[in-house]
């Protein structure tokens, strides 16, 4: 695959990434390699918003660029400056991609397909599965709507704050009224029955640099567990995937998601489909940017 280019011209059409702070994004290396890869004269460059955000999509919009990615702290804000909101968006209330249409933009969540699809690749299946959640924050939440809306066959949410988890139970509900999504407080782990349970790490706990903490430590909940997933990718080895390894489980970090939450976005403004091939080379280069 050829190295990220450079090149510019008059003809060359710009993407970009509005969040605060930017510094740290992996995303210029998804999307440049891409463009480079299929050979479009595109080019993905980070903004560093700071305030004014509806100004800064207005301006985006101006100044003819194809598509934005938004991150942390806007995901939500910015749905209040878009001209249309793609369904599961809108039920998962945080929109990370813009999409250019006549007159402004769509805005879509591709973190949840991106997770959905990471998973997929690893063999593992929501559909009809047991999926326990740990956390309740904004990414635990759309992680409950996604289960939900591939119709797992149970979903429960363990959060410090059990009040979160209900808050984000009934939103769940109001779209999927049949859905068996219950909430509870992460000490009560030792209720959930069977082995079988797909875990999803949502909480922020074990992220750089406070590396040495899983949200639950004790080993009786790893034995409940037959893979987990940490949705954090630095350190790449959570104490949480750690964990579930020293139980004889797989675990997954949460770097494919990265992966594929930005190739879908791509997938969007490009209208042009990544092969497996392609999106392997970028995740290698994605693994070595974050030095494993
Ligand atoms: P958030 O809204 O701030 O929620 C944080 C969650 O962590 C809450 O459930 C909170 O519990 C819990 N928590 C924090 N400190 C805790 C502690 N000491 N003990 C127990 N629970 C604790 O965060 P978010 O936006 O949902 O993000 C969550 C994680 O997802 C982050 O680590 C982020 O790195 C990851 N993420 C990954 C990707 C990807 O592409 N792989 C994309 C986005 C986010 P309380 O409710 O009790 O406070």
């Amino acid at each position: 695959m050829a190295e990220q280019s450079n090149h510019t011209d008059g003809r060359t059409r710009t993407c970009g990434l509005i969040g605060n702070p930017v510094e740290h994004t992996m995303s210029p290396v998804i999307h440049n390699t891409l463009a480079a890869n299929f050979g479009h004269n595109l080019v993905y460059v980070p903004f560093h918003v700071e305030k004014d955000l509806d100004k800064a999509v207005e301006g985006a919009y101006a100044l003819n660029i194809l598509g934005m990615n938004v991150t942390v702290p806007y995901k939500t804000d910015v749905i209040a400056s878009l001209l249309e909101v793609d369904e599961l968006a809108s039920r998962i209330g945080a929109v990370n991609t813009l999409v250019r249409m006549e007159g402004g933009y769509k805005g879509y969540n591709t973190d949840m397909p991106g997770l959905y699809r990471a998973m997929k690749e690893d063999g593992i299946l929501i559909e009809n599965a047991d999926i326990v959640i740990l956390g309740a924050g904004g990414v635990a939440r759309a992680v409950a709507v996604l289960a939900a809306d591939k119709k797992a066959s149970r979903i429960r949410i363990l959060n410090r704050t059990v009040e979160k988890a209900e808050a984000v139970v009934q939103e769940v509900k109001e779209y999927f009224p049949s859905v068996d999504v219950q909430a509870m407080p992460l000490s009560d782990y030792a209720k959930l029955d069977g082995k079988e349970w797909i875990a999803i790490q949502a909480t922020s706990v074990g992220m750089f640099p406070k590396v040495d903490a899983a949200v639950i430590e004790e080993a009786g909940f790893y034995e409940k567990v037959k893979v987990g997933y940490d949705l954090i990718f630095n350190p790449s080895e959570t104490k949480f995937m750690t964990l579930l390894k020293h139980a004889g489980k797989e675990a997954y970090n949460g770097l494919k998601m990265l992966l594929y939450q930005g190739i879908i976005a791509y997938e969007l403004w490009n209208e042009c489909e990544v092969t497996k091939e392609q999106a392997a080379v970028v995740y290698e280069k994605m693994k070595k940017e974050m030095g494993c």
